[in-house]
């Protein structure tokens, strides 16, 4: 993961050396698409590279800055709360359901209704029962059965506009691109057991938040499950906030 002190270097090491502007040619190389914009599938938000978070980093800085706090607020939220609170959302979703950063979201939003084979397009929750056990085992926490349970749909109202198929191939010809890509910023087998292949809201709220974070985070869940609110979490999401990003 990308801290504060390592986020600007690697993103001018990245705009330098092409990255993020050949990361942009993929992205223009897969059909434009239009839908009913439910935002149901924007419920889990889909996994990530490094390289596509500093593309959608760049993009909020230069046009969504004033919106910063309140993304950074959403995202460590959700980075917390994701398996306790199946109401949260990607905190990119806009109130009119639409997508913030749209033009640089990740391939994995872009391909999601596209292809059939979409376990790479529908978020991480495919081993959900493995993680409540683990969780009821080392942490005394009962993860709620809608989180657990909870999968996307398969969306059938996803239509191309200048096109008529996308071939699965072609989804994942772009995926292993990027992950190429992505090579050139940490070493291949980091890339390869997709240790950095996270959804973009945790890329950006582990840049906000301090090392201790991962290590409170089951007593925020276990906090806000007996509560319904959590003190931690909220002096975790007030010191974010400060964080000039
Ligand atoms: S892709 Fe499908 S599920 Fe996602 S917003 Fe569009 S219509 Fe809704
Ligand atoms: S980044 Fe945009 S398209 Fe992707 S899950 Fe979030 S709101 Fe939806």
């Amino acid at each position: 993961m990308l801290s504060l002190d390592k986020l600007y270097p690697q993103l001018s090491y990245a705009e330098k050396n092409g990255l993020l502007d050949k990361l942009n040619s993929i992205y223009k190389g897969l059909p434009q698409t239009d839908c009913e914009r439910c935002g149901t599938c924007c419920t889990v938000p889909p996994p990530a590279y490094i390289v596509e978070y500093l593309n959608m980093f760049r993009y909020m800085k230069k046009n969504l800055s004033n919106f910063i706090p309140e993304m950074v607020e959403k995202a460590v939220r959700f980075y917390f709360l994701e398996l306790v609170d199946i109401s949260l959302k990607c905190p990119f979703l806009g109130d009119d359901q639409l997508c913030l950063v749209y033009p640089v979201r990740p391939l994995s939003c872009r391909g999601y209704g596209l292809s059939k084979k979409e376990k790479a397009f529908l978020g991480m929750r495919g081993e959900m029962e493995e993680l409540a056990e683990r969780y009821r085992v080392q942490h005394d926490i009962i993860l709620p059965r809608e989180v657990v349970d909870f999968q996307l749909p398969e969306c059938g109202n996803v239509r191309l506009e200048d096109s008529k198929k996308v071939p699965t191939e072609l989804l994942e010809v772009s995926i292993s691109y990027i992950a190429q890509l992505e090579s050139q910023l940490f070493p291949t087998e980091l890339v390869d057991k997709e240790y950095t292949f996270v959804p973009y809201v945790t890329h950006l709220a582990l840049t906000v938040l301090s090392e201790g974070a991962r290590v409170r985070r089951p007593k925020i869940m276990k906090e806000y499950l007996e509560n319904g609110s959590s003190d931690r979490l909220d002096q975790f999401i007030k010191k974010a906030r400060a964080v000039n990003i």
